[in-house]
Order: structure tokens, then C-alpha cells, then sequence
């Protein structure tokens, strides 16, 4: 049995990964690291910095905060002996998790870089179904409500907060995982909102090495039903992965129908890692979002009111 503690118990935190844990028996949550927040039933503490030096017997850290303060953790967690688990993103840039991925090497603990997305019911099949195929024509529609899944969170909008690539990167954690090439940004527009620093829309042209046209729109302004769809064009039919991988068809065939298995996924992963003694850091829909900050064009909206 493996004991964890989860730092920073926010929306995500209570909503996935408190549930996550308490079916998945490898795991036994035994403290909480939060400023505000406390939970019933284990240690609570407001920082990591103290959890780690009160719970010595701790094995693993899940690390839930928002990604601007995940470095340092990660750094204290690794360097206490812990093994540790991102959530996406997995920093506020490349260059941290690099580090990340040499700490955690020399101190022989565990590093999982998750995403979630990548755990949905239909990516799997989705991938084995294209790895024979050649791809025609990708097209991306991740729109959501911002007000819906980020309420009163202003770290979205900070530098580092991703905006409305917080979402957009499990779009680009899929599309990573399933597509059978690796792609390229060549253009992109950034919507920002002249009150904050980070975008609310984002449109993207990639191509992959046979010029393959791969399009994303992210939008975070859409209300009523969401859109977390993907549309992959073959010589041989159409893919569809909709509600965000859960649900894939094939020639307008539905093959998957799925539930919520993401976060059960991802800690049966983290329990594999741990027994193997390996990591997992895979960044490159990180990187997509990297090049999307460098290539793309600026566009000032109207100011995003909670
Ligand atoms: P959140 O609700 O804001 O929760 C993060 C928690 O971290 C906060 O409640 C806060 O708890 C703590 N925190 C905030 N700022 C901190 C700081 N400066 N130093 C230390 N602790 C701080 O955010 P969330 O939605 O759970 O997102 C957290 C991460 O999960 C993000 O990387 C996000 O991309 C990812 N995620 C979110 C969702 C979603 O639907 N919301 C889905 C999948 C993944 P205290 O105030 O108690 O310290």
C-alpha cells in the first residue's frame, strides 16, 4: 500500500482525484496540504513544506495546485524521497520539468507527468484504429465555459495560467497520443482579454511532415452544451472522438460509448510506475502550447468579467 498526500485541495482535487483514490486499493490517502482547505480523517497541514516534515512515513504526493507553485513542490516532494504525480499542465515551462525529470532520476523516485485526457474511454482505439491508416485532415473543436469549470480561479488568467490552453492541452494530450505522426505548429491567433494575461480563444494551423492540415479552435466563452470533439479524416473513413474521449465512431459508427475512467486510469498508471520503479514524462502537448506562446499572433478582446 502505497500512503499519498494531495497538496492544493481545489476543484480537482475533490471532484477527481479524492474519489480516484478512495477506489483504487494500492492507495491510502493519509494528509492534505492546503491553505484553506481541509479534509476529514487525515493529517492537515497548510503547506507542503510542513505535511513533509510531519508525515516522514509518506510515499507519494499528488500535486493539484495550480501550475505557477508545482515546480517547487515537486522539488521539495522529490527531494524528501517522494514519489510524485503532476497534474497537467506540468509546470509553467519546459525548462522546470526538465529539471523535474533529472531530480527525480538522481533521488531513484517516481515522476508522472498525467494527463487525464489521455485516459478517456475511446483514445486507446482511437490510436490503434489510425496507427495503420493515413491521416487526410485533422479538426479540433475544444469549447467550454470558463465560469463553469474555473469558478473565482484567477491563476487561469496570470502568466503561466495557460488560459483557455488549461483546457485546450488535453485536445493536444489526445491529438498527441492518437495521431500516428508528429505535427507542427505554423500559425496560430491568441485571443486575450485586455484585463488579463492569458488567452480565452485560441485558433491553430499545424501540419505534419506530409503537410497534413491539423486545425484547433479552443474556445472558453461557449455556454449551453460543450464541445470537446476531434475529427480525424483517413483514406479509409472518418474518426470521431467526442465528449472529450469517452465516445468514439468510426464511419459514423459509434464503437466506444464510455463512462469516466480518467482519473482511475491515471492512478493505475501511477501505481504501475511506482512498482516498476520508472517515470512517465511525456511533454510534448506542453510543448504545443510552448509553440503556440511563440508563433502566435496577439488579438486584445473585450475584458473577461467573472
Ligand atoms: P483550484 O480549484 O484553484 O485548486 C487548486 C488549489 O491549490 C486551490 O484550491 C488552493 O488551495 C491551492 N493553491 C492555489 N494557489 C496556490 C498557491 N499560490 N500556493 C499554494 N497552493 C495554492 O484549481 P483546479 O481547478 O483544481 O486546478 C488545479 C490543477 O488541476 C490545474 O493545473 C488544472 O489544470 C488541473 N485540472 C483542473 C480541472 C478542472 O476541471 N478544474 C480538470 C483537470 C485538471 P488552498 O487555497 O486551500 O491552498
Amino acid at each position: 500500500m502505497t500512503t499519498i498526500a494531495i497538496a492544493g485541495f481545489g476543484k480537482i482535487a475533490r471532484d477527481q482525484h479524492l474519489p480516484a483514490l478512495r477506489d483504487n486499493r494500492d492507495f491510502e490517502l493519509t494528509a492534505i496540504a492546503s491553505r484553506n482547505a481541509t479534509l476529514e480523517g487525515v493529517d492537515n497541514h497548510q503547506d507542503l513544506d510542513a505535511l513533509l516534515s510531519a508525515v516522514p512515513a509518506l510515499d507519494a504526493v499528488a500535486l493539484c495546485t495550480p501550475p505557477q507553485v508545482r515546480y517547487a513542490q515537486a522539488v521539495a516532494a522529490i527531494e524528501a524521497g517522494k514519489h510524485v504525480l503532476l497534474e497537467k499542465p506540468p509546470g509553467v515551462s519546459l525548462s522546470e520539468v526538465e529539471d523535474l525529470v533529472r531530480r527525480a532520476k538522481q533521488q531513484g523516485v517516481t515522476l508522472y507527468a498525467t494527463w487525464h485526457a489521455r485516459e478517456a474511454a475511446g483514445v486507446e482505439k482511437a490510436r490503434e484504429w489510425l496507427s495503420t491508416r493515413r491521416v487526410t485532415g485533422v479538426d479540433i473543436q475544444w469549447r467550454e465555459d470558463v465560469r463553469q469549470w474555473h469558478p473565482g480561479q484567477q491563476w487561469v488568467w496570470e502568466p503561466g495560467g495557460l488560459g483557455v490552453f488549461d483546457p485546450g492541452i488535453n485536445a493536444l494530450s489526445i491529438v498527441t497520443r492518437i495521431l500516428p505522426e508528429a505535427f507542427f505548429l505554423r500559425e496560430a491567433t491568441l485571443e486575450v482579454p485586455e484585463n488579463c494575461q492569458s488567452p480565452i480563444g485560441a485558433t491553430l494551423e499545424f501540419t505534419d511532415v506530409h503537410d497534413t492540415p491539423i486545425h484547433a479552435d479552443f474556445d472558453w466563452r461557449q455556454t449551453g452544451p460543450q464541445t470537446w470533439q476531434i475529427t480525424v479524416d483517413t483514406e479509409d473513413g472518418k474518426l470521431v472522438l467526442d465528449s472529450g474521449g469517452s465516445q468514439l465512431s468510426i464511419n459514423g459508427e459509434r464503437i466506444i460509448d464510455g463512462e469516466d475512467v480518467e482519473y482511475a486510469g491515471l492512478y493505475r498508471r501511477f501505481a504501475e510506475l511506482i512498482r516498476k520503479g520508472q517515470s512517465d514524462v511525456d511533454v510534448a502537448p506542453f510543448r504545443h502550447v510552448a509553440d503556440a506562446f511563440l508563433l502566435g499572433r496577439r488579438q486584445s478582446v473585450e475584458a473577461f468579467i467573472e
